[in-house]
């Protein structure tokens, strides 16, 4: 199919300005817009065909580039795939900018359009979960009380899903139409009847078990995948798990707020997992092997001769993997050393016969070499 230029499908000139393009789109949008031309497909695709030419030529970028090389330039530069590639809901979106807030009767148009589609809301929860869950990811299989379909009525709230009659409003139609004036004259638009709420039938005998709301309050079982490395205060989305609308319509979401359980001893720093090792000074002094929590059971490590308190050990890839599935965060041991706060008298003897020993006192080199180590931990 070959493209009309966009020029000519606004009819307005190569040169034309930012608010002649502007102008002559509206004239267009109003024209062919569908609450005018109810039915009529022709309108419809020339109603499409000026928004596409619109997007087009409003954007310098892709105006530029249309100039330069036609409808080949304009989808170069992201503009549209063709027709189709615009949804109504696109076009009618772009209304606010062009037509700004006075253009009520689009508005209210497009506003029932979308409101038509009735909609539950959202349930939040809360699931506590442990270092460990979080660590591999884990399936939680919750009891939650949700507003579920009402069974008796089928979710209409009629009784036994039948005692309807047909809306006198509307005619059962579900719309009505109104007729507005705007800035830019009278707009007819149709908008939900607001005596059924669109449902263009209207409860003669309400059902029994929900009293005519179509819905009622059950406990839902729920299995809810959550992703390793996930972190306290994101949420997993679990689509259509929510309330479900009055009287027909999708049901809202679920969302899952994770809340991380306090490790007895391992403290999570973003996928790195830190422990506070505190060793006694003679292991510090004569090195050894001591046993530490992880995530994943207890490990040995190896403590070197001379461990300096303020060191850090690093296991790598013990931490937590990243939530996004790039690489395991490590697991770092912060060294402290205890120094003994009370000594019975053979223990001060032996203290006391190092007191003045030849390698207890640090030289100047010593001291320099071990602070810079400690000072450059951080960087
Ligand atoms: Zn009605
Ligand atoms: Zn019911």
């Amino acid at each position: 199919m070959n493209k009309r230029d966009y020029y000519e499908v606004l009819g307005v000139s190569k040169s034309a300005t930012a608010d002649e393009i502007k102008k002559a789109y509206r004239k267009l949008a109003i024209k062919y817009h569908p609450d005018k031309n109810p039915d009529d497909k022709e309108a419809e695709e020339k109603f499409k065909e000026a928004a596409e030419a619109y997007d087009v030529l409003s954007n310098p970028d892709k105006r530029s580039r249309y100039d330069q090389f036609g409808h080949a330039g304009a989808q170069g530069a992201g503009g549209f795939g063709g027709f189709g590639g615009f949804s109504m809901d696109d076009i009618f979106s772009q209304f606010g900018d062009i037509f700004g807030g006075h253009f009520g009767g689009f508005g209210g148009a497009t506003g029932g359009r979308r409101q038509r589609q009735r909609r539950g809301s959202d349930l939040r929860i809360k699931v506590s979960l442990t270092l460990e869950e979080i660590a591999k990811g884990v399936t939680k299989t919750l009891k939650i009380p949700t507003m579920v379909s009402c069974e008796h009525c089928n979710g209409t709230g009629a009784k036994n899903g039948s005692a309807y009659s047909t809306c006198s409003t509307c005619n059962g139609s579900g719309v009505i139409r109104q007729r507005q004036q705007t800035i830019l004259g009278v707009i007819e638009s149709t908008v939900p009847c607001p005596h059924c709420e669109g449902n263009g039938k209207t409860i003669t005998d309400k059902c029994d078990k929900c009293h005519g709301e179509g819905v009622e309050r059950k406990e839902q079982t729920v299995s809810i995948n959550i992703p390793a490395g996930i972190a306290d205060g994101m949420s997993v989305r679990v689509n259509g798990k929510g309330n479900a609308a009055r009287r027909g319509g999708a049901s809202g979401d679920l969302l899952v707020v994770v809340e991380e359980i306090q490790h007895p001893e391992l403290i999570r720093d973003d996928n790195d997992v830190i422990y506070n090792l505190m060793l006694d000074v003679v292991t510090a002094t004569l090195g050894g092997s001591v046993e530490v929590p992880t995530i994943s059971g207890r490990a040995r490590v190896k403590i070197a001769p001379g461990t300096q308190p303020g060191k850090i050990l690093r296991l790598r890839g013990k931490g937590l993997p990243s939530v996004n599935g790039y690489g395991t965060g490590d697991q770092l041991i912060n060294i402290m050393v205890y120094i003994p706060e009370q000594l019975n008298s053979e223990e001060r003897k032996a203290f006391e016969s190092l007191k003045d020993a030849e390698n207890i006192t640090p030289s100047d080199d010593t001291k320099n070499r071990i602070f810079s180590k400690l000072n450059h931990m951080f960087d």
